[in-house]
């Protein structure tokens, strides 16, 4: 005892190690537990250190124990103990490692680094300071440690972390480590084999050496993104899913990839079979875990991601990511945008060539989560060309509502002199193939997509084009289908004599009635059956989007509309007759001012009921007059 203490040797902890410690235990880390985990990786660190060391030198300490990590918790003691099998180290190297922060520039970023907001990450991460996480929760540490170098005395250190730290010569039978955390006493549960346990399984799962607690294996699952793809079975692909999204489905598919430049990493990506989001209103949260050289840095990490691609879940693993990043500084990480990027470069290319060579596959993808990944043609400007013949639409032409087609479907089967993609929104189908903008379509045989999401148009919209085809509206006025339709399909032989001058004056009644009401009034050349209908003019979009807008702000007003009548409509050349009588001119009005109502509810606005009803009962008023043949002037 007396010869040891002769032997013990005082350090003084660098100014800024104390301010590192202070630092550390105030903002790099939210949750405490994680100093087990940077105790853990420091261990696995030193296993794998030793494990690539062996390969070469095969004159080493303690070649025949087992690379492993032990983790016993003592309640009466308060103390906790993770002993390695690693490369341990001398006296010099301890001085080194564990007395001084290693990096140069690094002791002034961290003096500045309260000031500096921890704005670099990669600066961060570029000094090792880990392991001084553990005086979050101790009150003095250990560390008990023997070189696997031939000869080199053990060494133990220890310290509480504030102004100074020791180091003793000891006897240690093992190559490795031994750490031994002296609890305070708020934080004996760390004590406890069922909290070290959870905190395994939370963070260091898949450190490919076995952790063994309290004599028993903690980690089960191996680091399979890490292995080759050939060695990996389905169902193993299929127990990790389910292990890292807590379910029991089996995903639609995975993804397993390692990319070498311009960043190192690894993944496996998953699609659930079921998008949650569709049984409630709940956004789906992003699940992917981040993890650097099998230590999980970060879980449900949101940035390697893009939100349309929220619904993916699986695990990325980079050695390039520094253990110590903080949540506020991943969002300036360099790797991370890379890494994203290629993450959803491969995705894509995934589902490009499911599209192309799984179509029921994909469609049930499609089904399943297309209405987020839609999203992204907003979003991602960069991939918005692939994201856009990923998307699948139903159409006129489609047999059955679940039917889907592609654009670049839509284009091959276009008519040779068609030059634009129509399409056509509503709540559903049934009330798009009743729509009046659909009468022309049909006469001519064109096809037009059927929109039912909110969303869709705004994507249409959004996207302008595809494959330098125009994306129109079939609401909007000047369709390029329209330009030599003008009088082809209105057949005026069996129109009322001197028909021609009357129905003008009807435009002009009309006009005049609705003139606060639409932009104009014109004949219509796209109508078969409806006896009118409303047009947007070019560049204001449909009603539907208009309806969306609203949503958002509520001062907003449905803009106004050119009304188009169809002469062939036997109402309307009723009317035109009608019109010429002045004294029908108030009953003119009202079937006017309900023409435009009703057109306006058929594109599903409804202006002000309170005054449609009492119209429509004078309307059914005359109706009855009519039909008992006391106003038989009416009816023509
Ligand atoms: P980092 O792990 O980022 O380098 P740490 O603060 O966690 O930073 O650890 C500092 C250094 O201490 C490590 O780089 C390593 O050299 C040394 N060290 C820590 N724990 C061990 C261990 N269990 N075995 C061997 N060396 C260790
Ligand atoms: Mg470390």
């Amino acid at each position: 005892m007396t010869e040891k203490m002769k032997q013990e040797e005082g350090f003084e902890f660098q100014a800024e190690i104390k301010k590192l410690l202070n630092i550390l235990s105030h903002s790099l880390y939210t949750h405490k537990e994680v100093f087990l985990r940077e105790l853990i990786s420091n261990a696995s660190d030193a296993l794998t250190k030793m494990k690539f060391s062996s390969l070469t030198n095969t004159d080493y300490e303690g070649k025949d124990i087992p690379f492993e990590i032990n983790i016993d918790g003592d309640k009466e003691k308060k103390t906790l103990t993770i002993t390695d099998t690693g490369i341990g180290m001398t006296k010099d190297e301890i001085i080194q490692n564990v007395g001084t922060i290693a990096k140069s520039g690094s002791l002034e970023f961290i003096t500045n680094l309260s000031e500096q907001a921890k704005k670099d990450s990669n600066i961060i991460g570029q000094f090792g300071v880990g392991f001084y996480s553990v005086f979050m929760v101790a009150d003095e540490v250990r560390i008990r440690t023997k070189s696997h170098k031939k000869g080199e005395p053990a060494y133990e250190w220890h310290s509480d972390g504030t102004g100074k730290y020791f180091l003793n010569p000891i006897e240690k039978e093992n190559r490795g480590t031994e750490i031994i955390v002296h609890l305070k006493d708020e934080e004996k549960e760390y004590t406890e084999k069922t909290r070290i346990e959870s905190i395994i399984k939370k963070y260091s799962n898949f450190v490919s050496f076995p952790i063994m607690v309290c004599g028993e294996r903690a980690n089960q699952i191996t680091a399979i993104w890490k292995e080759p793809k050939k060695e990996i079975k389905e169902e193993q692909y299929n127990e990790f899913y389910k292990f890292i999204s807590n379910t029991e489905d089996t995903p639609l598919f995975h993804l397993h990839t390692s990319a070498e430049a311009p960043i190192q990493f690894s993944s496996i990506l998953y699609c659930p079979s079921t998008n949650y989001e569709t049984y409630g209103f709940k956004k789906l949260e992003h699940g992917v875990h981040l993890y650097s050289n099998k230590i999980l840095i970060q879980s449900d990490c949101k940035l390697l991601l893009p939100e349309y691609l929220r619904f993916i879940h699986g695990v990325v693993d980079s050695s390039d990511i520094p253990l110590n990043i903080s949540r506020e500084t991943f969002q300036d990480n360099r790797i991370i945008h890379k890494m994203k990027s290629v993450l959803v470069k491969q995705v894509l290319t995934l589902l490009q060539d499911m599209a192309k060579n799984e179509k029921e596959k994909y469609e049930t993808f499609w089904r399943q989560f297309g209405r987020i990944l839609k999203e992204g043609v907003h979003f991602d400007f960069e991939n918005k060309d692939t994201l856009a013949q990923l998307m699948r639409f139903n159409s006129s032409m489609c047999k059955s509502p679940d039917e889907l087609l592609s654009l670049k479907e839509y284009i091959d089967r276009m008519k040779p002199d068609q030059k634009e993609i129509y399409y056509i929104t509503a709540v559903n189908r049934e009330t798009m193939e009743k729509s009046p903008y659909l009468e022309i379509f049909r006469k001519k045989d064109i096809e037009v997509l059927y929109l039912t999401d909110p969303n869709d148009e705004f994507l249409l919209s959004g996207l302008h084009e595809f494959e330098k085809k125009p994306i129109r509206s079939a609401d909007q006025a000047n369709l390029d289908l329209l330009k030599d339709s003008d009088k082809k399909i209105v057949d005026t032989t069996e129109e009322p004599q001197n028909y021609e001058e009357s129905f003008k004056h009807l435009l002009k009644t009309i006009k005049v009635t609705l003139a606060d009401r639409t932009i104009d009034v014109k004949e219509s050349n796209r109508l078969v059956d409806s006896p009118c209908c409303l047009v947007n003019p070019d560049g204001v979009p449909s009603v539907h989007v208009q309806k969306l807008i609203q949503m958002v702000d509520t001062n907003y007003k449905i803009s106004k509309k050119i009304m188009e009548i169809n002469r062939k409509h036997r109402m309307i050349q009723n009317l035109a007759r009608m019109n010429e009588t002045p004294s029908y001119q108030p009953l003119i009005e009202k079937i006017v001012n309900q023409l435009f109502e009703n057109a306006l509810m058929q594109d599903g606005v409804v202006y002000n009921p309170t005054s449609m009803a009492p119209r429509l009962n004078e309307l059914l008023e005359e109706l009855t007059k009519a039909t008992l043949g006391e106003a038989k002037r009416i009816i023509v």
